[in-house]
This record gives C-alpha cells, sequence and structure tokens, in this order.
C-alpha cells in the first residue's frame, strides 16, 4: 500500500490554487465564458444513495449493534492484536519457498488464524496456494449462479528496520492496546484489512447467516516485494475456478475517508499506474587508460542520464483521469470548497482554458504531479572496475511508474526516441528492446542498448468504470460506503448521508495487479476514517509507530459485513 493518499493532497492543493487565482476579475472573466451558467446546474459527481440490507435487514441490524457493544470491542482489539504479535515480514528477493527459511513466518499465522477465527474455519472451504497463498469459501447455501465477491488482503508486512527499534513507542510486534490505537507493524496495512474481513465474516457465521452466493476471500503473503508467489500464484487457482469476468467486485486494501473542505470524502481507488524498469548500457572498447579516447563508455553513459532529466515528461490533467473526477465531486460536492474554486471546477469540464488553469494549479504539488503523469528516477548504476583500465561496460536503471492514461509501449518508444540523437553522436549501435536500430556490421565506437528489466514491465491497470451500463458495482459500493457510514453513527434509517464519494487513485499498486482478468470491477477502498488527517504516514504506515485507530477498526468491519450483505442479496452485480 502506497504511503500518501490522494485526498491529503487535495486538501492542500486545492487551497493551493486559491491562492493562485486572480482575486479580481477572475469571476468576471468566467462569466464572461459563454455556457458557464448551464454548466453549474449540471451533476457532475451524481452519486448513488445509501444502501442498507433489505432481506437481511433484521441480521445487519443485529450485526451493527453487537459491533457497537463494548463486548465486540474488546474481541475484536484481541483478534488484531494477536494478529500483529505473528510478524510476518517479507523481504525483497527472497529464495524459493521451503528453501528460505524466512517464508517459514507465515505458518504460525495460519496457525493463529485458525485459533482466532474457529467458525470462519469450520464453515468456508480453505486451501492453500503456493503454500501460504490463503483462498477461502463461503459457498452459497442454494445453487447460485451469481458471481462472487472476492475480498482480497495480504498477510505480509513491511519488515521492521532494527535500526530505528527505539523510535518505536511500543515494540513492533507487541500489538499493544493503548485504550484507543492497536500498535504495531501490520496494525494498519494491511492486518487491519486482513482481520477485517474475518471478524465481518466470522460475525455474520455467528448471527447465522447464510450467503445466496459464493464469497470468496483471497490473501497474499508478498504484496510488499513483488506479489508474485502470492496473489500471483492465486490468481491461477481463481482463474482456473471463475474465468474471465467470472467475479462481481474485487475490493482490496487502499484509501479511505477523511474530511476535506468541510465533508467527508471517500476515495475508492479506481486506477493503479504502470511501471517500467529500463537498462541503459553502454559497452566500449577497453584499453589501458594511459590512451584513453574523448568519451569512456562512463562519460557516455553520464550523457545520456543528463539526457534524461534534461527531457522530463510534459504532465498534463486531462479529464479522462481519475485524479479529475476527484476534482469534480469535491468541486460538486464538498460543503466547504471556496466559491471561485468550485466555478473553475465546473467550468474545466467544458472549458479547455479553464483546465489548463486548474491543471497547471493543481500539478504545481510534485506529488500530484507524479501521480497524474509519467515518471522517470534514475535509481541504479554501475560501472568500471579499476583506476587504470577502460570501463568496458556502464550501466544505470531508469524507473518509470507509467500514467494511468499511457502504456509501457509507449514508454519504450519515448525513451528509444529519445536516445537516439545522442546515441548518434557518440556514434554507437543502438539495440533498444531487442530491436536493432542501427545497420549491423556498421563500424561503431561502441553500443548502447536499452533493456526491459521488469519481464516487460507492468501496463497502468484498466481504469474500473463508475457510471453507465457498467457503473452498478461502483453505485453498490458508494451506497454501502454510506450505509456503513451512517451505521456506524447509529444511523440506521436516513436515505440521505454525510459522506460523499468520490473515484479516486493511489500512486502504489496493490495486488490486484493480477487480478484484472477477474472482473472489471477493481475498487482499492479500506473504509478507515482518517479523520481531519488523511495522511497514511502519519499512521505509521511503512514506518516506525504504526497503528490503528479501534473506532476506526470497527468501523472497516461494520463496511465489510455490510458490502457482503448488500452484494449476496444484489440483483445489479
Ligand atoms: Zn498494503
Amino acid at each position: 500500500m502506497q504511503k500518501v493518499t490522494l485526498s491529503v493532497l487535495l486538501g492542500c492543493v486545492l487551497y493551493h490554487t486559491v491562492d493562485l487565482l486572480a482575486p479580481e476579475g477572475y469571476t468576471t472573466k468566467l462569466g464572461a465564458l459563454t455556457g458557464a451558467s448551464t454548466l453549474l446546474k449540471e451533476q457532475s459527481c451524481p452519486q448513488a444513495g445509501v444502501l442498507r440490507p433489505s432481506k437481511n435487514q433484521d441480521l445487519w441490524v443485529d450485526v451493527t449493534h453487537q459491533i457497537a457493544s463494548k463486548e465486540f470491542r474488546n474481541q475484536a482489539v484481541g483478534w488484531l492484536s494477536g494478529a500483529v504479535q505473528v510478524p510476518t515480514e517479507s523481504f525483497d528477493e527472497m529464495g524459493p519457498i521451503g528453501e528460505d527459511r524466512r517464508w517459514d513466518a507465515f505458518g504460525p499465522f495460519h496457525a493463529y488464524l485458525h485459533s482466532a477465527f474457529p467458525l470462519v474455519h469450520t464453515t468456508l472451504k480453505r486451501s492453500e496456494v503456493n503454500t501460504y497463498g490463503l483462498i477461502y469459501e463461503w459457498v452459497a447455501s442454494v445453487d447460485s449462479f451469481e458471481k462472487p465477491l472476492l475480498l482480497a488482503a495480504h498477510q505480509d508486512v513491511v519488515p521492521v528496520d532494527q535500526t530505528t527499534l527505539d523510535q518505536w513507542k511500543y515494540p513492533p510486534y507487541s500489538g499493544h492496546y493503548d485504550g484507543e490505537r492497536i500498535w504495531g507493524r501490520g496494525s494498519n496495512d494491511d492486518k487491519s484489512g486482513l482481520i477485517g474481513v474475518l471478524s465481518a465474516v466470522e460475525t455474520l457465521i455467528k448471527n447465522r447467516f447464510q450467503p445466496t452466493r459464493n464469497l470468496v476471500l483471497a490473501f497474499g503473503f508478498d504484496e510488499e516485494t513483488s506479489g508474485l508467489q502470492g496473489a500471483g500464484e492465486l490468481y491461477k487457482v481463481l482463474d482456473q475456478k471463475y474465468g474471465k469476468d467470472g467475479i462481481a467486485m474485487v475490493v482490496d486494501e487502499g484509501m479511505g475517508f477523511s474530511e476535506q473542505y468541510g465533508s467527508y470524502v471517500a476515495g475508492p481507488g479506481i486506477a493503479e499506474k504502470g511501471s517500467l524498469n529500463v537498462q541503459v548500457e553502454v559497452k566500449a572498447p577497453g584499453g589501458h587508460s594511459s590512451v584513453p579516447p574523448a568519451h569512456t563508455s562512463i562519460g557516455v553513459l553520464s550523457a545520456l542520464l543528463v539526457h534524461f532529466e534534461q527531457n522530463p515528461f510534459d504532465v498534463q490533467l486531462t479529464r479522462n483521469q481519475p485524479i479529475y473526477t476527484t476534482l469534480q465531486c469535491i468541486g460538486e460536492h464538498a460543503k466547504e470548497v471556496p466559491k471561485d474554486l468550485r466555478k473553475l471546477i465546473k467550468k474545466s469540464a467544458e472549458s479547455d482554458k479553464a483546465l489548463g488553469k486548474l491543471s497547471s494549479s493543481v500539478l504545481e504539488d510534485h506529488l500530484m504531479k507524479s501521480l497524474v503523469g509519467n515518471t522517470q528516477a534514475i535509481d541504479i548504476i554501475g560501472g568500471g572496475v579499476k583506476s587504470n583500465a577502460l570501463p568496458e561496460l556502464a550501466w544505470a536503471v531508469v524507473n518509470h511508474r507509467i500514467s494511468v492514461t499511457e502504456s509501457v509501449s509507449a514508454l519504450k518508444a519515448r525513451d528509444t526516441k529519445l536516445l537516439e540523437p545522442i546515441a548518434k553522436k557518440f556514434n554507437l549501435s543502438f539495440n533498444a528492446f531487442g530491436e536493432l536500430l542501427t545497420e549491423a556490421g556498421a563500424p561503431a565506437l561502441g553500443s548502447l542498448s536499452l533493456l526491459d528489466i521488469s519481464r516487460g514491465g507492468l501496463d497502468p491497470a484498466p481504469i474500473t468504470p463508475t457510471f453507465g451500463s457498467e457503473g452498478a458495482p461502483f453505485k453498490l459500493l458508494s451506497g454501502t460506503i454510506k450505509a456503513a457510514f451512517n451505521a456506524y453513527r447509529s444511523d440506521l434509517k436516513s436515505e440521505a448521508s454525510d459522506i460523499v464519494v468520490a473515484p479516486s487513485m493511489m500512486s502504489g499498486n496493490t495486488d490486484t495487479r493480477f487480478y484484472w482478468n477477474l472482473t472489471r470491477h477493481i475498487f482499492r477502498y479500506s473504509h478507515q476514517n482518517g479523520g481531519k488527517n488523511s495522511n497514511a504516514l502519519s499512521r505509521g504506515i511503512h514506518t516506525v509507530n504504526e497503528h490503528i485507530e479501534v473506532d476506526a477498526w470497527l468501523e472497516m468491519i461494520q463496511f465489510y459485513a455490510t458490502l457482503i450483505l448488500n452484494v449476496d442479496e444484489s440483483t445489479e452485480v
């Protein structure tokens, strides 16, 4: 899970935007543009109604009351605290399961799940995939042809840096409960999600809920590294059983909700950026450095890398960006958005000029710019072995994150085009991603190769549909968010809700990158209340003092229980 959420960015960025607007004359200028008044009346971000279970209404009301009880709170604290106390660290470059002993940590975690959730383990069908991957299936009590809901989470946690131990308020694997929060590595990312789902299912079983369509839980165990051993293998089993588009919707870890401009805004992630690692390799003849050429391979590589940085990506906010949708929703529904900003956001739906203005203000923020556009970062470099020998090889790795509106192949084409003139300038043969672009055998002073070292890279995730004929799952999720939000505030009746649902995205990837084939309806959302501060860093995710507010954690359970019931009885998804 990524460290910084979008919503916190929006908070500061949009205030910044207002600062940039000329206070005088701005409104007049806007008014002068035709069509402004009709535009302002249009709904750019329709909100779903509150969706409460109806067939299982009584059961849902009972569950809601139970979650609000002191007994349940104690039990839930025990569930999550116990899970944090079983370390399940995953590391980069781990050896095969069974050989690399570090994987063994997941065995005790499985044993813990068995003992903590007895009803889940006697009611659901449990399968181990690639030893530590877990699939639980709650099989429908009747013959069902409806597609199942898939709830995903990961068992592994980011390793604790031993040099930071003294900075932890409580030991990282203590699962300490201070009366308000549970502390420790994984308490938030992502054991709150995994244990949240299991807590909801355990509670529903206890209340004698019987599903009428299958529910699937899939828990990977290396999300924080590559996901290949966990979700990568889980996918194969799920695909075998359910096939393309065989799942109604996937809900995995992701953004929660927080206060923005006087309103609560929930931001289910509907997109993920792609990535590509490019190795830039320069080879040149070796020899004694007392008789050097004008440029060694290291000198040439340096020129290439400087050229990369002198040519950053041109980033523009466009209307097909999920972040643009987020802005539209905030502009439309958040209560305290400054008037001029609200107008600009609305106007930008039709006016390119307004869009340009909004774009340049929003992208002033570096984090926002990184979310919207392609990025490049030169992360590793190597070359040369001896002070008196000419380096025969010099190389560097450039890490790209790919905008949701771009692709791996477009990125490769861009890098190729970017470096071509430099290859020519230094008279190098040029091989870009396996294709020789210079004449074979032509005289050259050396060679330049671009290599994809990320197994084909990762294209951006398909954007989850949120409206039109394919918008039903998003609508169901939105209605569920509102019902869970209300219910947790003891409102079991209102048709209105104080929470705005705004499709959104985050910069990191989740295990869902393996699940695209199973459904077009993937949501990265965990319904965690961030309050006024939605910055995940403030909750210690991926750093010291990771924790979760118990109130926020109980509300997550309320959300999962409501979602399971709503999907079960839906005729729309
Ligand atoms: Zn995570």
